[in-house]
């Protein structure tokens, strides 16, 4: 038996954060699926491919296989068996993911691979599609938001962490521009799931985002 915790949301609205520390919480196991199209972007920009070149970037889908291991508060992402974790938060995957992420084929290729990462666990999964098309019929979904200015200003403040090097405006811009992408996807576009509960991150620390999701988890999760 499988227990799903679908967290979709814009940009920076903190899914990735509650994906990990709830699963940790709860003893799932976490799973972010953005992850796995900035290896696809990755590979791309590895091999040269510009993100134009659809048929290029399909045919190098054959050539790639992606794995996630790790811990849920350490992740580590694997891009044909090597540890990419790093790479795929660099500024320039950030700038092509969502153009790679709209092709259909690297969409039904992934989300094959997201639903067979989740087969018999309990599993919290964050994304875009994850509680409208990878798991339509997840036990719950949660969809987050906050305003482009928070979500740009958290972003920028991880980034400065990391050594990421893009200024807060980049950042901004480069928010503005993926939720709208991600929004006119033709397949897996970014929308609230009739039955998720929304979730304004704005106001809200980490630990009052964190408490709100677990009450709505344990509500309905039940050990089997
Ligand atoms: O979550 P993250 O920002 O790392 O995702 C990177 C990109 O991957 C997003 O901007 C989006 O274009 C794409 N994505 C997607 N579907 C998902 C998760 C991410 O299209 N389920």
């Amino acid at each position: 038996m499988s227990f799903i915790v679908a967290i979709d949301g814009t940009a920076g609205s903190g899914k990735g954060t509650m994906a990990n520390a709830i699963a940790n919480d709860l003893g799932f196991i976490s799973i972010d699926t953005g992850a796995t199209y900035r290896c696809v972007a990755l590979a791309s920009i590895r091999e040269n491919i510009p993100y134009e070149d659809k048929e290029g970037i399909i045919k190098l889908l054959d050539r790639i296989e992606i794995d996630i291991q790790g811990d849920n508060l350490n992740p580590i992402f694997l891009l044909n068996g090597e540890d990419v974790s790093k790479e795929i938060r660099s500024a320039e995957v950030t700038k092509i993911v969502s153009q790679v992420s709209c092709i259909p084929e690297v969409r039904l290729k992934l989300v094959e691979l997201q639903r067979k990462l989740a087969i018999g666990k309990n599993v919290v999964m964050d994304g875009r599609d994850i509680g409208t098309y990878v798991f339509p019929n997840a036990d719950v979904k949660i969809y987050l938001d906050a305003t482009e200015e928070v979500r740009a200003k958290r972003r920028w403040e991880e980034n400065q962490e990391k050594g990421i090097n893009m200024t807060y405006e980049e950042t901004l811009e480069n928010i503005r521009m993926r939720d709208k992408q991600d929004k006119e996807k033709e397949i897996g576009a970014l929308k609230k799931a009739d039955d998720a509960i929304v979730i304004d991150t704005t106001d809200l620390s980490i630990e009052e985002v964190k408490e709100k999701i677990e009450k709505i988890v344990k509500s309905k999760y039940v050990v089997k």
